[in-house]
């Protein structure tokens, strides 16, 4: 209420029709991408040499508009950090409201329009170091350095200059086109660019090295800040390489040559992604990039594909742009598969296809088989919150369905479809519906009812087989009774007596049948080439083949498949948690693909402290310690061993186990081929003291001496009161979360939340559920993105009482005005904890 008080007071006061809100609202968005035409900024900036003062600009907004009306940039400053406005030459009174400089109509006429603004730039997306600075402008920051119409569908021609000091290097979109310097400084112009999004906007400064390689007659440039030249040596030509190889895969694929003129890229020291993909000037975190001669298969693997991801970029999101940020997945989803495209034949030795359903199909059901489950497509009110759209629904189910809809159009009119989408829109932007329209094409009456279902609306479907003489049925269901049908093609393999085979089904409708023959099959896998999503309830005879035989299946991925059923399962209570803790120990010593062993170790941990009773731990435990130090002692590889140790160090309980961790801890014992970090150790403390073992206040109080990164240890001791013996130490150490301050760290409030809720503590930890849910609107507002999940998942995800599962539902019931997003955070962290009381 007192909202719409202030607008309405605010109203006669800048004489516009509607006050923009703060950040950048969908409809002040729509408003300016209907009238704004022509778009160009003529930009520059001077950098100063020191951090400490401040980077200014003069603008030059050049912009067409049907009729006379006020104009909205987006400035998030305060309003004395614009320094002048003015039209035509002359001084303009503009408004300056809710982080927009409002230039007045009277001004503006229909036609031509060029407004030119002095501004001290914000330092928040400038990235300013001691000798070079970058900008990351993505989702919606651009606003933060300069005023402008900070939306991804205004795109506009920049021509850019950059006053920096003699002797620094630049980068930017546009090539370089000149450089004068006088008096100690440099200004380097750059050639205007082609239209782009302000989130692709970019520049870099400072002191860098420039390598520089000519691949199939295209130049690429390197900036660096390595100072081992020797490993710059032994990494320039496969970066060089892995670059012009993607490029020319891409010009290839698309059938549109590449863009932006030059390709240079920046390799930043503790980048805050792997990659981003500024048109014509990528950045990178050069960790990434710049390997040790020691690298990992998986290291080189990881480079290879944050390459061809952030080059297919240049296609996907740069040259075509979504038109809001609610489909940013689109164009992570298409590099991605892009990327695979282009690297995976490289790395013949990876299972690639286990190794996507491993990475995605676990951590798309995490939230997908819940309640709280979010669409791929959701709802952006304000770029503000674009953060938000942000999760295992966009980082895992949409890579599973991008990869559904190519099998469902076929490889070449998908390749075709998407030329197609590259050319119509080129230098524009399009929403995941456009592209649907023109697959829709391609194959009528196929991809928008598809669409629809798996992108538009939240949650799988439930798919139960039923195995007769001679014939299988599979059926669908919609388990949030809404009646949606999910069309998907499946690989079913089924096994009979010495051999197996696979089906290629289409489950278009409610249910599909297929003939088997004669024989009857000892198991049917809906999944097990991979390819189905949705919770598969398989026939009792099968899940009883599998509980009894899963580890005999022959093909790694068929297996990995029926891993990820039986867990699926075993959450319906259709596998009891007994039967998966054989099947697991029986499993693992047989288990030949190191990708299978590590999911297998984290089903069985989650089987012993969230399945089993203390009673059953108890009586388990011996057996299974034995049989993961067995593992430990055959695994081959220093991450396989890694696996090994750490679900050992967080399942033991027995006093011979415990005292064997220690000794390891204490350094008095060795494990051949695996050695420890500190960050390994102050895990093995942490996890002695909770499990209370003699003198554990001792060990404590020597890892923390022991550790030598200051930042380590500081964590260390925030998370140490979680450990006291005295529960009413343990009280006051969740009593002191409630301040905001003591969240500051949010990873160290996690940890000592998640001690604090510990199987280990049992009834104890219900306490703390009421008071962990009421912080949750606080949490959200002053936290960071991801944390009101895992603060509930640090709460919740140790507890199985009924007690708990009440206190949750009374919460919710006592706060129907919850956000919708944030009743979906709690419902998705209580799942387990609900099933449990079923
Ligand atoms: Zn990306």
């Amino acid at each position: 209420m007192i909202r719409l008080a202030m607008t309405l007071l605010l109203m006669p006061l800048v004489a516009m029709a509607v006050v923009p809100g703060r950040g950048v609202p969908e409809a002040l968005a729509s408003e300016r991408a209907a009238n704004i035409r022509v778009l160009r900024y003529e930009l520059s900036f001077r950098l100063p040499e020191g951090k400490g003062e401040a980077v200014r600009g003069v603008e030059t907004v050049r912009f067409t508009v049907r009729s006379s009306q006020a104009v909205v940039l987006d400035f998030e400053q305060k309003r004395e950090s614009i320094v002048s406005v003015q039209a035509d030459g002359k001084g303009v009174s503009f408004e300056f409201v809710n982080g927009h400089l409002v230039v007045p109509a009277s001004v503006i006429r229909a036609g031509e329009n060029a407004v030119r603004i002095e501004f001290v730039a914000g330092n928040e997306s400038l990235n300013r170091n001691d000798d070079f600075l970058y900008t990351l402008f993505v989702p919606a920051r651009a606003h933060y350095a300069f005023p402008c119409f900070d939306q991804p569908s205004l795109k506009a021609k920049y021509s850019l200059t950059l006053d920096v000091p003699a002797g620094w290097q630049a980068t930017a979109n546009g090539a370089e086109t000149g450089r004068a310097t006088a008096g100690g400084r440099s200004a380097v112009r750059f050639a205007e660019t082609e239209p782009l999004s302000t989130y692709l906007f970019a520049f870099a400064a400072g002191k860098f090295q420039v390598e520089t390689a000519v691949r199939n007659g295209r130049t690429f440039r390197m900036f660096h800040r390595e100072t081992d030249a020797a490993k710059v040596a032994r990494n320039r030509e496969a970066i060089f390489d892995l670059h012009a190889r993607s490029l020319a895969w891409l010009e290839e694929y698309t059938a549109i040559p590449y863009p932006w003129g030059k390709f240079d890229f920046v390799l930043i020291p503790s980048f805050q992604f792997g990659g981003m993909e500024h048109a014509g000037s990528i950045l990178y975190n050069a960790g990434g990039l710049m390997l040790d001669q020691s690298a990992t298969q998986g290291q080189l693997l990881g480079r290879a594909s944050v390459i061809a991801h952030e080059t297919a970029h240049m296609w996907f999101g740069d040259l075509v742009t979504m038109r809001w940020f609610n489909d940013v997945w689109m164009k992570e989803v298409m590099a991605n598969f892009m990327a695979a495209k282009i690297v995976n034949p490289s790395f013949p030795e990876i299972n690639h296809e286990l190794r996507f359903l491993l990475s995605h199909y676990p951590a798309a059901y995490e939230v997908d088989r819940t309640t709280g489950a979010n669409p791929i497509r959701q709802q952006l009110g304000n770029l503000d919150e674009a953060g938000a759209l942000y999760g295992p629904i966009i980082y895992d189910k949409a890579p599973i369905v991008m990869r559904q809809l190519e099998t469902i159009v076929g490889e070449s009119a998908f390749r075709e479809g998407m030329r197609e989408y590259l050319k119509k829109y080129s230098f524009g932007n399009a929403t995941w519906l456009e592209l649907v329209g023109i697959l829709e094409a391609q194959k009528p009456g196929k991809v928008a009812r598809w669409s629809r279902a798996w992108v538009e609306l939240r949650g799988r479907p439930e798919i139960t087989t039923m195995v007769s003489e001679g014939k299988v049925t599979l059926r669908q269901r919609d388990p949030m009774g809404r009646g949606v049908l999910w069309p998907q093609q499946l690989q079913v393999t089924v096994g009979f007596t010495g051999r197996t085979e696979q089906f290629q089904v289409a489950l278009n409708g409610l249910s599909a049948e297929f003939a088997t023959g004669g024989e009857k099959p000892l198991f049917v896998i809906p999944n097990g080439g991979g390819l189905g999503y949705g919770l598969f309830r398989l026939d009792a005879g099968t899940l009883r083949y599998l509980v009894e035989h899963l580890e005999e299946l022959g093909d790694p991925l068929t297996r990995g498949s029926a891993w990820v059923d039986v867990w699926e399962n075993l959450l319906e209570g259709r596998v009891k948690p007994a039967e998966m803790f054989a099947l697991a120990v029986r499993a693992l010593p047989r288990e030949t693909d190191e990708q299978n062993t590590q999911r297998v170790l984290g089903y069985l941990g989650r089987t012993f402290w969230q399945q089993m009773t203390v009673a059953e731990r108890g009586a388990r435990s011996v057996e299974l310690e034995a049989l993961l130090r067995d593992g430990l002692g055959k695994a081959k590889t220093a991450s396989l061993k890694s696996a090994w140790f750490s679900t050992y160090r967080d399942v033991v309980l027995s006093g011979a186990g415990l005292a064997w961790v220690e000794k390891v801890w204490r350094r008095e014992e060795k494990i051949a081929g695996l050695s420890f970090a500190e960050a390994d150790e102050i895990e093995m403390a942490l996890n002695l003291a909770l499990r209370a073992v003699p003198g554990w206040q001792q060990i404590l109080a020597a890892q923390r001496d022991r550790t030598q990164n200051p930042d380590r240890k500081a964590r260390f001791e925030f998370v140490m009161p979680a450990l006291s013996a005295d529960a009413v130490e343990r009280e006051k150490a969740f009593a002191e979360l409630r301040e905001v301050r003591n969240r500051g760290h949010e990873p160290w409030a996690l940890e000592r939340l998640r001690f604090l809720n510990h199987p280990l503590r049992g009834a104890e930890t219900q306490k703390f559920v009421g008071p962990a849910l009421e912080l949750l609107p606080e949490i959200r507002r002053t936290g960071d993105i991801f944390f009101p999940k895992r603060w509930m998942d640090a709460t919740l995800g140790g507890q199985r009482s009924p007690e708990a599962a009440a206190a949750v539902r009374r919460y919710l019931a006592a706060h129907p005005e919850l956000p919708e997003r944030l009743r979906w955070v709690v419902l998705n962290a209580a799942d387990e904890l609900f099933r449990a009381g079923r």
